[in-house]
């Protein structure tokens, strides 16, 4: 049987190993190091921001965002119920509250007016969220310039989890620079990656560097270990970083393959009534991965169905993120529901959209679909 279709497989450019080698050969490989200073940089330049600070995963980066803007014990941070896990684990980590709020149908990122009413309704009820997380799913931004209104009429600071977005842009500006704290992830499974990594960008200098001083174990600038605050072993790898030097060559060919993808699924299967996340006049989404909502007229589970036949020709799918307010780790936290949420979850089905899929497989897995 041919080799197994990936949801969204790592893709190298062949240049990783040139610079994984210089690294070795210099003899910087952890904790940082000259590659880690250059991919940095290049986060910086790409994303239009001042300060980059690298780290080991994109959960780290979110989990430091939250200890530099002061988030504590008792305090509720604003987070949209459909994302991963990862972009809400962070919340817990600080032993704060997590209160979720549902999707806007169009782009399946968090609702501008609901997440107003949300944080109003906390107000009344005696606590203002001391943050909010905003999430570019699938690479579809959010809806920055409502949300951003939003968070300025109550002063709350903006954590924007681009982990899946590098490379989206809203109104012009590259997701994770709009908020007060951008990150990113570099995952095996995102646009490009590290093996494993995450970033945290910022304008503000003083938050960047605070981060870098707690990935790296929060250690004085003193000849001896001298801690004062709670340090992480956050930091990445020199040679980590020498290969998201080379992934950063070819980023911007690999959301033209992506979004490549994207067209000829949508253009295959819209007849069939099939639904698709849609940009705005001011969006521009990398399209990480090609998600699809089942027609109306499709029967319960069929989101499932497809993907076990698809499994069944050794091809992965798998359904849309299952909401954090169903999760058993989540679910008893406040929630404002407008049930779109579990619509997605109920009809979506994330398709494979690696960008070295040929143009056969796709016609293949979109066969399997229309089917149905
Ligand atoms: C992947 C991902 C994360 C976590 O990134 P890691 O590097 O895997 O820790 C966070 N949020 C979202 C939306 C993600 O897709």
């Amino acid at each position: 049987m041919r080799n197994r279709i990936f949801l969204s497989p790592p893709h190298l450019s062949g240049e990783e190993i040139k610079e994984i080698e210089k690294a070795i050969q210099s003899n910087w490989i952890a904790p940082a190091g000259p590659a880690t200073a250059a991919f940095e940089r290049k986060i910086a330049q790409y994303n239009g921001v001042e300060h980059c600070v690298a780290v080991n995963s994109g959960t780290a980066a979110i989990h430091l965002a939250l200890v530099v803007l002061g988030v504590e014990k008792g305090d509720e941070v604003i987070c949209p119920t459909f994302t991963f896990a990862g972009s809400c684990y962070p919340i817990l980590y600080q032993s704060a509250t997590p209160v979720l709020v549902d999707s806007e149908k169009e782009g399946w990122g968090i609702d501008p007016k609901l997440m107003d009413e949300a944080i109003a309704d906390r107000i009344r009820l005696g606590k203002k969220p001391k943050a909010i997380i905003v999430v570019h799913l699938f690479g579809m931004p959010a809806r920055m310039n409502e949300i951003m209104a939003i968070a300025k009429k109550y002063s709350i600071p903006v954590i924007e989890d681009a982990a899946e977005a590098l490379g989206s842009t809203y109104a012009g500006k590259h997701a994770g620079s709009m908020g007060d704290i951008g990150i990113y992830s570099f995952n095996g499974n995102k646009i490009i990656t590290t093996s494993g990594g995450g970033a945290l960008v910022s304008s503000k200098k003083e938050w960047v560097e605070q981060a870098r001083y707690l990935s790296g174990q929060a250690k004085s600038p003193v000849p001896y270990y001298h801690h004062e605050t709670i340090g992480f072993n956050y930091q990445l790898s020199n040679i980590s970083s020498a290969m998201g030097v080379a992934q950063f060559s070819v980023l911007d060919e690999r959301i033209r393959e992506k979004r490549k993808v994207f067209d000829f699924y949508k253009s295959t299967l819209t007849n069939h009534g099939f639904g698709f996340q849609k940009e705005d006049e001011v969006s521009f989404s990398n399209r990480w991965i090609t998600s699809v909502l089942t027609p109306n007229y499709s029967t319960d589970n069929s989101n499932n169905k497809i993907r076990l036949e698809l499994e069944h020709e050794n091809i992965e799918a798998r359904l849309l993120w299952k909401p954090m307010h169903l999760q058993p780790v989540f679910n008893k936290f406040p929630f404002y529901d407008s049930g779109v949420a579990e619509d997605l979850f109920s009809r979506g089905l994330c398709l494979p959209s690696g960008t070295s899929l040929t143009e056969a497989d796709q016609k293949l897995i979109t066969s399997k679909l229309i089917k149905n």
